[in-house]
């Protein structure tokens, strides 16, 4: 699974009123960072972060990730089941 960049859902801008804002890339569950267990890192600035978020994600099984995704298929189900039960409904 490659990682394409989600500024609006991913990244959390830390401290974005001081002089040295913290810029988070969140991974969604499946990604980690390829060079240690971490979903999560911080950078100096928007550039480093655009340039790990190419190059550093890879292909995470975790424990976490896989409760994660399990979590989000089954939301994915269930509100799909609810829309089709409620379009029968009308
Ligand atoms: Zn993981």
């Amino acid at each position: 699974m490659k990682y394409k960049l989600n500024i609006k859902r991913d990244v959390d801008i830390a401290g974005q009123w001081t002089e040295q804002p913290d810029y988070i890339l969140n991974l969604p569950y499946g990604l980690r960072f390829s060079d240690d267990l971490v979903h999560v890192r911080g950078y100096d600035s928007m550039a480093d972060l655009r340039d790990s978020a190419k190059r550093d994600v890879i292909t995470c099984n975790c424990k976490d990730c896989l409760d994660g995704l399990a979590d989000e298929t089954y939301k994915l189900q269930h509100s799909a089941a609810e829309k089709r039960g409620a379009a029968e409904t009308i």
